[in-house]
């Protein structure tokens, strides 16, 4: 392979830029022409792609977001929309397509390399809900954004001795809550994959303020329902003062912490490498610590699982 693309697809993470930033030196390193994708599959199917320098990604390694900016598109889920994109690709003589984002964005792509045209898929997303990795490119960012978010809500909490409902990010995913739990000492965790009972919850918290606790930390996934009418129920449950923190999506930005660019700039690199040796229908990721790849397709039909012993010891450390 001679010329490649990149692009960012689906919600955006910190890190992208470093991925980005890989692809298109480690691309450059090895001799070969690389092209970047504006607004993921809406500017493919439109022709929105230039070539990148060496110079086009300096200065980003720093910085959240995506450069090559990030777009959702219905119609590139038809076949009619995949070959529109296809023939933009061709139109440049690209042979290859790198595609970092969520596992929407690996079903076009899986889609893609179905269709003749190898893509490979880099796991970029803050919820952590990709099988095949240990982690996604963004979710420690998130993760650290969280964490300074809770500490400082507990100071105020203290102060004000009430109790805390943080609505975290994740989508169905309960990752980004469990860990957060894990390092903010949360009372409760309430996760989509393993749902602590209300009447355990509320038992919990009863027993702290038995026991003279000044506040109560307890952190929601998304994924398991509103924030907001949780921490109504907890109020009319417990009578105890109780506010509700929705996190929204200072989560998603800010710039990539260094466990982020490292490993963004790992599995970008890794990536070429594979189109370098003409695969496709890949995706890269990292376990235990070691740069691999999977089948997309595989990936894409396996289910992701949190941590259960990560759950088992939030409770146990929580009592
Ligand atoms: P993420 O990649 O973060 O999971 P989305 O689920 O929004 O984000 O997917 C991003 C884009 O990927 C979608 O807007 C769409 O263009 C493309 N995509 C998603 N699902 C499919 C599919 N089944 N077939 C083809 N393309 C898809």
């Amino acid at each position: 392979m001679k010329k490649i693309g990149v692009l960012t697809s689906g919600g955006d993470a910190p890190g992208m830029n470093a991925a980005v930033r890989a692809v298109v030196r480690k691309a450059i390193y090895h001799e070969l022409e690389v092209y970047g994708v504006y607004n993921g599959y809406e500017g493919l199917m439109e022709g929105n792609i230039k070539k990148m320098e060496l110079g086009s990604v300096g200065d980003i390694i720093q910085r959240g977001g995506t450069v090559l900016y990030s777009a959702r598109s219905e119609e590139f889920k038809t076949d009619e929309g995949q070959q529109k994109a296809i023939e933009q690709m061709k139109k440049i003589g690209l042979e290859g397509l790198i595609v970092i984002g969520g596992d929407g964005s690996f079903r076009g792509a899986a889609k893609l390399t179905e269709k003749g045209f190898p893509c490979i898929g880099v796991p970029g997303t803050i919820d952590n809900d990709i099988p095949g990795t240990d982690y996604t490119i963004g979710f420690d960012t998130a993760l650290n954004t969280i964490v300074d978010a809770v500490d400082k809500i507990r100071d105020t909490a203290t102060s004000h001795e009430r109790t805390y409902v943080i609505e975290v990010m994740g989508r169905d995913a309960g990752d980004l809550a469990l860990w957060a739990g894990l390092a903010n000492g949360a009372e409760s965790v309430i996760i989509p994959e393993k749902q602590e009972s209300f009447e355990s919850v509320v038992a919990k918290l009863e027993r702290g303020q038995e026991r003279g606790k000044k506040h109560s930390i307890i952190i929601l996934a998304e994924g398991v329902g509103n924030g907001v009418e949780y921490g109504k129920k907890i109020e009319e449950e417990t009578k105890m003062e109780t506010r509700v923190t929705v996190l929204g999506h200072i989560q998603r930005g800010g710039s990539p912490s260094g466990y982020d660019r490292v490993l963004a700039s790992r599995l970008g690199a890794k990536a070429v490498d594979l189109l370098m040796e003409g695969v496709g229908g890949r995706m890269v990721g990292v376990q235990n610590n070691l740069v691999v790849d999977h089948d997309i397709i595989e990936i894409l039909n396996t289910k992701h699982k949190v941590n259960m012993n990560m759950y088992e010891l939030s409770n146990q450390l929580s009592i």
